[in-house]
């Protein structure tokens, strides 16, 4: 077991027992403050760690690398660093933060020039993303879409059990939790119709998602191996991959999603090491037929994660909409990017690779509003009275996820956004 993953750790700083993020968690983040300019940070109960402030009184020093890394705005340059500097860096937080050990808990003064409240900072985007990839690798959410729009006796298409499934999606409209975005527009046509019309989206939708960052590039022609795969993943998010079902549907054939999910994406802002979650990977689906040999893995690949899902109308309060969890993925991570890699397709740092909907087998576990209230057939009621097919004007999304076992429990934090009106 890594140092940092002890469940038996408590920091010398107060955490509620439900916080994210607790000693054991110690995610990476970019913030900034009204006085402070973007840097790194690790969240640590309802505060913030400056790595800079960190390094500025040199607790990194045994540690030997520029530590000009945290005066970044983004990730990438500190990831480029490596695994090994990784997982030191993150000891050494856990050290400098661990109750049994003098070194900061018993400096006062330093205490007030690393830490900063959670509620005074703003958290920006974590990495600069390159290239992003979305999957399609829930089993019960590609079964229900394909039960809704083709045959439900052969819901799942002939390649879905062969082929982690996926499109290349857009990097330039991802945004960090708390960006709001305008209702897209585009081309529709209804079923009825003989010819199709121009106008804000009717259908719009989440999709419930987490989403791996990459931490170890390849060259053109290199592909990455099951074994070597977790070598190349930094950490985990939550993931909102906002879909305009009714472009989506008309634009689709032959070649995929294109401005049905391209206008916006939002990504919660703490990157959960892939290391933080090892004590909460899980056994996969048996995957019957048996997939090609470059696919196939051995032992705990899958993760335990609880997703919610909640819908706040306009000055209403928040309505769970559904309990997932990331264990329902048919497709581990690991598979994901041994596929994306076997053309010999390059990956860089901070690219971004989504899960794709995290439907589970109940009907409250589905994880967007097509499945929900099935294809629009089953609207769902709010507190307020009011219905919902899809998403409306003013409603805020809020997704939420943690990995709890024992009595340890680590969380991703928040990933909301609002629907502003179509410009
Ligand atoms: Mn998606």
């Amino acid at each position: 077991m890594m140092k940092a993953n002890d469940p038996t750790l408590k920091s010398w700083i107060t955490i509620d027992k439900n916080s994210d993020f607790p000693i054991q968690n110690l995610p990476f983040g970019i913030f900034k403050t009204a006085s402070l300019k973007p840097r790194v940070g690790v969240a640590i109960g309802d505060q913030v760690l400056d790595l800079v402030a960190v390094s500025k009184l040199g607790y990194f020093n045994n540690l030997r690398f520029d530590t000009q890394v945290f005066a970044k705005e983004h990730l990438n340059d500190f990831i480029a660093l490596g695994q090994p500097l990784w997982r030191s860096v993150r000891e050494k937080i856990s050290d400098l933060l661990d109750a049994s050990k003098e070194e900061l808990r018993d400096n006062p003064e330093a205490q007030k020039k690393v830490l900063i409240p959670m509620s005074e900072v703003q958290m920006l985007l974590p990495v600069k993303i390159g290239d992003y990839t979305d999957f399609y690798s829930s089993l019960d959410h590609a079964t229900n879409m394909g039960k809704m729009f083709r045959d439900p006796a052969n819901a799942l298409l002939p390649n879905w059990k062969h082929i982690p499934v996926g499109y290349h999606g857009r990097a330039s409209s991802i945004a960090v939790s708390g960006t709001n975005f305008h209702r897209p527009k585009g081309q529709t046509k209804a079923a009825d119709a003989e010819l199709p019309v121009f106008g804000p989206c009717k259908l719009l939708d989440f999709e419930l998602e987490t989403a791996f960052i990459i931490g170890k590039p390849t060259q053109p022609g290199e592909t990455v191996s099951i074994p070597k795969a977790d070598d190349h993943i930094f950490g985990m998010v939550l993931f909102n991959d906002w879909s305009a079902r009714d472009i989506q549907s008309w634009e689709y054939v032959p070649l995929g999603p294109f401005l049905g999910k391209s206008f916006a994406s939002t990504m919660s802002p703490w990157v959960v090491t892939l290391d933080a979650l090892k004590p909460f990977r899980v056994e996969g689906y048996k995957q019957e037929p048996k997939v090609l040999p470059y696919l196939e893995y051995l032992g705990k690949k899958n993760v335990d994660i609880n997703l919610e899902v909640y819908l706040q109308p306009k000055d209403g309060e928040p309505f769970k909409l559904c309990t997932s969890n990331y264990k329902y993925m048919y497709w581990t991570m690991e598979q994901q990017l041994v596929h994306h890699t076997s053309n010999g397709c390059n990956i860089n740092i901070g690219d971004v690779m989504a899960s794709g909907t995290i439907s589970g087998p109940e009907e409250g576990s589905f994880g967007s509003m097509m499945e929900l209230s099935w294809k629009g057939t089953k609207p769902i009621r709010l507190p307020d009275g009011s219905e919902r097919k899809f998403i409306q004007d003013g409603d805020t999304l809020i997704i939420k996820g943690f990995a709890k076992k024992n009595s340890t429990r680590i969380g991703f934090g928040e990933c909301i956004s609002t629907v502003l009106p179509a410009l």
